[in-house]
């Protein structure tokens, strides 16, 4: 079969850990006979630089035609300076609304091999760590309306409005419900209920909801409770589903509670089988060009591909295998290195796991 990704390489670590990512797929493809082809699309500040603009006009269209994309991370201090519609980070959400890319899916998987990154007390973690959080990622906040106002009194007035729609909850809640449904069966839906009208809402539909799904066990928590919980009993969770804001940074705490957010693949879904998957981590402009970064989070995004777009899915337990192989092996990139393990680079890395890649 042939199979066709954008590759959106981006700044920074990007091209460095996609590049490792395309040589794992291909390494993958050969032992299982599939061919993926790549088409370069340019977006975030390297296309500022080449184009003027984060997002140049055929962006969205050459990723749409594509199976799936495959996308590093933008941005860098290059282009801090930038007033904020014309930063690199714009190429995130244009690529998002474009794309249709309403469910964002971030699993936060603790390692056995890494158990000791975790920075909470083992007796919290012990056991192991496997929570996938589903944030809204085309509603709320981020995208209602904005704008600032001068007042008589207050001087300058800014304001971002949060909003949803039924059909825009139901639609993140189905694909949260579906998804506890293939794992622990166990859902938390979380919102600011107690003060947000948007989250009375929310709250109504998840549970209208649960009444298609009677074999998922479903539980409302605050934001502000949740963010604790996490801390505090992390155990408790398999599936969270939140909008877009809150989700914003459950998914970075879930992510940072498992050691490494160069670890963390991500997938951002559209209705179908459409996709984007990226790692969590973003450009990383102190370490770029060194040969340090991480690409495991590339690579597992590039497996996540596999399993949900394509539905190979023995190709993307094979890649994760591998991944875990490496570990288990004692090979570490600085940012997860401990004593007495191999430290090694970026592109040592990528080798160290396609040499673990096995057909079952
Ligand atoms: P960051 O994730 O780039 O870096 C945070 C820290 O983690 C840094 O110390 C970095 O060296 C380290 N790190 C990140 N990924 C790593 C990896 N794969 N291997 C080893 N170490 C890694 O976050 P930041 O510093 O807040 O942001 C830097 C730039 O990236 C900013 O311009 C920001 O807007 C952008 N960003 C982009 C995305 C994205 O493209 N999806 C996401 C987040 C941030």
């Amino acid at each position: 079969m042939k199979y066709s990704i954008a590759l959106v390489r981006g700044d920074g670590i990007g091209p460095e850990v996609i590049g490792q990512a395309v040589r794992v797929l291909d390494a993958a493809g050969g032992i299982f006979g599939h061919a993926f082809t790549y088409e370069e699309v340019l977006a975030g500040g390297c296309a500022i630089d080449r184009t003027g603009a984060a997002l140049p006009p055929g962006a969205v269209e050459t990723c749409r035609a594509a199976d799936a994309v495959l996308l590093g991370a933008v941005g860098g201090w290059k282009w801090d300076s930038l007033p904020g519609g014309q930063r690199p980070e714009t190429a995130l959400l244009g690529l998002r609304k474009g794309l249709g890319l309403f469910a964002n899916i971030r699993p936060a998987l603790l390692f056995d091999a890494l158990a000791g990154a975790c920075p909470l007390r083992p007796e919290l973690t012990a056991g192991g760590l496997d929570i996938v959080v589903v944030r809204e990622l085309t509603g709320g906040i981020y995208f209602g309306e904005k704008g600032t106002r001068q007042t008589e009194d207050m001087g300058l007035l800014a304001y971002d409005v949060e909003q949803y729609s039924e059909e825009e909850v139901r639609r993140i809640g189905r694909v949260a419900f579906d998804m506890a449904r293939k794992r622990g069966k166990k859902l938390t839906s979380v919102d600011k209920a107690n003060v947000l009208e948007s989250s009375r809402l929310w709250r109504r539909v998840v549970t209208e909801l649960a009444a298609d799904y009677p074999d998922v066990v479903l539980s409302h928590l605050y934001v502000d409770n949740a963010a604790m919980q996490l801390v505090r009993a992390p155990r408790q969770f398999d599936v969270i589903v939140t909008g877009n804001l809150f989700g914003d940074i459950l998914s970075d705490e879930a992510s940072m509670i498992t050691g490494s957010i160069g670890m963390l693949p991500s997938a951002s879904l559209a209705q179908g089988n459409f996709g984007m998957y990226e790692p969590v981590h973003g450009s990383a402009p102190d370490i770029a060009g060194q040969d340090k970064a991480n690409p495991m989070a590339a690579v597992l995004s590039a497996a996540m591909m596999l399993r949900y777009t394509f539905d190979l899915r023995a190709e993307a337990d094979a890649i994760e295998a591998a991944v875990k192989a490496v570990l288990d092996a004692g090979y570490r990139t600085p940012d997860i290195f401990t004593d007495g393990m191999k430290c090694i680079g970026t592109a040592e890395t990528g080798s160290r796991i396609i040499e673990r890649i096995r057909k079952p």
